[in-house]
């Protein structure tokens, strides 16, 4: 069974019934009403312990369902979602000056980013809603993730993406059988389109800053961070998590999640969130920085899952660092195009730009003393690296041309470099 209670504004703090209200706060508007889910946690704790979550079979984000907005099983699809890989990577932690790094491959879930955990989510909410079509904006992963999953869950889907959207991301979003626009402008811009254009034809909006419940399964990945860290560490869990910010939505999700299992007694001591954004693109660093409110900026980078100039959840974005003592740091697209290899070469683990930013975030912080040498890290790695081979083929370098002469292969062994 479900505990969740209903959902209250973080704007105005007004509560309300689940059948209320289906994406925002009507007395703030969706700028500013976003909406927390709340739950009975004082009746929870029976059914969730640490003790009857170990002895829970299910190897997916499922496995938390008394902590999930969700009433009706039935309607949850059959792709395999979360339960992803936490590794233990001595030789990044090297690399990036910390005692101890783990990296958590979300690249493994069924479209291979971490958005999966959030359209998982938001097509049962569709469901229930009995709705007919559901649409997003994005600039590509939680695109190809809904797209996915509402195959899956055989709704129809439509999508807005900006034209500089990756190519292996579009080509999931029509393989899957999405209707798609390309919008020829920004995110932003493209954000705006499918906002008008749920309202204009009643589509169901998984649109993550306005939509209360994907966040819901965003948190799923610190329910695992926390189980899968009592298993390997037992007794500690690191002092930082680490993931890349782009509209708010993850960093708040994995806020909530900690939260969470620290309120159910499954940790002692709550880490702290660094926030990692790109420095063509860092709206919550200089809003943290200066201790001022969101000023919209332009997005300059090639890391598109972050490129957001007007991040749409900007409160609960902040309000991780901000309650967790943490910090945001920028990186440069060189520093992000350079952990690329790093994290494939030292820990065996591919990822996109955004999907490594959180890595060259650490080694940042590292060298301005935001992290300690001694101190501990667990970075989210939010997208395969096969998602957009064009940044991948710039970090990467260049083959061997060679014909097909063993005489060629001895002449360039014995004079490659080592890498
Ligand atoms: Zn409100």
């Amino acid at each position: 069974m479900t505990y969740f209670t209903g959902l209250r504004c973080v704007h105005c703090g007004r509560e309300y019934h689940a059948d209320e209200v289906d994406y925002f706060c009507p007395a703030c508007g969706y700028h500013d009403g976003i909406l927390d889910a709340l739950y009975d946690y004082d009746s929870m704790r029976k059914e969730i312990n640490p003790a009857t979550l170990a002895g829970n079979g299910n190897r997916s984000m499922w496995r938390y369902l008394p902590l999930l907005p969700i009433a009706d099983q039935t309607l949850i699809p059959h792709l395999q979602v979360g339960w992803t890989p936490l590794y233990d990577a001595p030789k990044v932690a090297g690399e990036l000056g910390v005692a101890r790094c783990w990296v958590k491959d979300e690249g493994r879930n069924p479209t291979a980013s971490f958005k999966d955990r959030a359209s998982a989510m938001g097509v049962v909410k569709a469901l229930e809603k009995k709705a007919s079509r559901i649409t997003c904006a994005s600039t590509g992963n939680a695109a190809s993730s809904l797209a996915g999953f509402s195959a899956a869950a055989g709704i129809p889907a439509t999508i807005f993406v900006p034209a500089r959207a990756p190519e292996a991301k579009v080509a999931q979003l029509l393989i899957y059988g999405a209707q798609v626009f390309s919008v020829q402008g920004t995110y932003d811009e493209a954000w705006e389109l499918c906002m008008a254009a749920a309202a204009e034809f009643g589509w169901y909006n998984r649109n993550c800053a306005i939509n209360p419940y994907l966040i819901e399964g965003k948190k799923t990945v610190s329910l695992e961070l926390v189980e899968q860290f009592r298993t390997l560490t037992p007794g500690s869990f690191p002092d930082w998590i680490v993931v890349s910010v782009g509209d708010g939505c993850t960093i708040g999700g994995v806020w909530k999640g900690l939260k969470e299992m620290h309120l159910l007694g499954f940790i002692p001591r709550l880490p702290r969130i660094l926030g990692v954004q790109a420095d063509g693109c860092k709206p919550f660093l200089t809003a943290w920085r200066d201790n001022c409110g969101l000023a919209p900026c332009d997005a300059n980078t090639l890391a598109d899952s972050i490129a957001v100039g007007h991040p749409r959840n900007f409160s609960k974005g902040m309000r991780a660092v901000t309650e967790s003592g943490g910090a945001f740091v920028s990186v440069s697209d060189e520093e992000i195009l350079g952990a690329i290899p790093m994290l494939a070469r030292k820990a065996g683990v591919f990822g996109e730009p955004a999907g490594v930013a959180g890595a060259a975030g650490v080694k940042r912080a590292v060298e301005s003393g935001i992290i300690g040498r001694s101190e501990t890290v667990a970075i989210i790695m939010t997208g395969n690296g096969l998602k957009d081979i064009q940044s991948a083929i710039r970090a990467a370098g260049n083959t061997i041309a060679v014909q097909p002469d063993m005489e060629e292969v001895r002449k360039a062994v014995n004079t490659a470099v080592t890498v």
